[in-house]
């Protein structure tokens, strides 16, 4: 039996990981895919003393690190189901085997709603972004959309407005979902248009970039063509929680409710990073997360 297992290889769950290791603990990790979202990402430029760098190179960073300790790690291997007897937790995984672990860290991460267009995963990338914090500063003086018109979208014109040339907000609706004081906020700003009861359509590009982004009006079928530079899209964020509805308390998106001390609703359960309630998902607050969830499994473990 582990004391501490966790469930995701991700930022949140490397960081998790080292931290325990470094207890003398004994440390699994199972990963569905070690690396998490960090993978898919191009370049990364917010991961602070680290001026430039790219998915995969950290990811093999994040690799190298872990294995530097004494943690099993377990890689390609889901995780399906959480329960608790007496004071031992059991993960089972899809392949059918049974671990066993006094504490769980979940770190299971996220992923962005898609669009589900033509042009949307060939420009990934090269134009269309999930993440304003991240890649909004890529578009200073160019033209960009916002698909979405709840929170998380106007919050990114707003942002971006105050970085690009001109921001376009495509909303499906006949209104928008976001709060009033955002709303008012981005109807504030000059150089930004917003568009109702539009259905994105397509992405289209040329030489490798982003150079349209078409749309249907729903009102009468009609299509549109927005010429821009970068489309963010920002239609919800979704836990990777699926397989905790039930054992531990969600939120309404199903992000895993979690304490200051990343605790859980199951005692000897913790949580870390995009999977949980915790605000803003980046790959800095990530490790922190993961960190602070190991520290709090530790303290757990010693107690108990
Ligand atoms: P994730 O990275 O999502 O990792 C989750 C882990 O859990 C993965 O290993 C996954 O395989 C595993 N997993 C999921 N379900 C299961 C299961 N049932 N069993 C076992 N394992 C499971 N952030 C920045 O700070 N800067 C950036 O520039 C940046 N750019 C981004 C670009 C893109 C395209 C994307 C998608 C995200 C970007 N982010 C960026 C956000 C950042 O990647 C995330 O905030 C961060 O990776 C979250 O870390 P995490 O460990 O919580 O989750």
């Amino acid at each position: 039996a582990y004391d501490s297992l966790i469930i995701g290889g991700g930022p949140a769950g490397a960081s998790a990981a080292i931290y325990s290791a470094r207890k003398g603990i004994r440390t699994g990790v199972v990963a569905q895919n070690f690396g998490g979202q960090v993978a898919d990402t191009v370049g990364i430029e917010n991961f602070i003393s680290v001026k430039e760098t790219e998915g995969p190179k950290l990811v093999m960073a994040l690799e190298q690190h872990v294995k530097e300790y004494d943690v099993d790690l377990m890689n390609l291997q889901t995780a399906k189901g959480l329960s608790k007897t007496g004071d031992e937790i059991a993960i089972t995984l899809e392949n059918g085997a049974v671990l066993k672990s006094k504490t769980v860290i979940l770190s299971t991460g996220a992923r962005w709603r898609e669009m589900n267009v033509p042009g949307e995963q060939e420009y990934r990338g090269k134009g269309v972004a999930y993440c304003p914090h991240c890649d909004g500063p890529l578009y200073k003086g160019k033209r960009v959309a916002v698909i979405g018109g709840g929170n998380s979208g106007v919050e990114a014109a707003i942002d971006l407005a105050g970085i690009v040339d001109h921001v376009t907000l495509i909303e499906f609706d006949t209104k928008l979902r976001a709060d009033a004081v955002l709303q008012k906020k981005m109807y504030s700003m000059p150089n930004v248009t917003v568009i109702m009861n539009a259905l994105s359509k397509e992405v289209l590009g040329a030489n490798g970039k982003v150079t349209t982004l078409r749309y249907e009006d729903r009102a009468n079928q009609q299509m549109h063509d927005v010429a821009l530079e970068g489309i963010f899209v920002q239609i919800g964020l979704l836990p990777n929680t699926d397989w905790l509805k039930g054992v531990i308390d969600l939120s309404p998106r199903g992000e895993v409710i979690i304490d200051q001390k990343g605790e859980t609703s199951m005692p000897g359960v913790f949580a870390a990073g995009d999977c949980t309630t915790v605000p803003f998902k980046q790959i800095i607050i990530a490790m922190g997360e993961g960190a602070k969830a190991s520290l709090s499994a530790f303290d757990y473990l010693i107690r108990s």
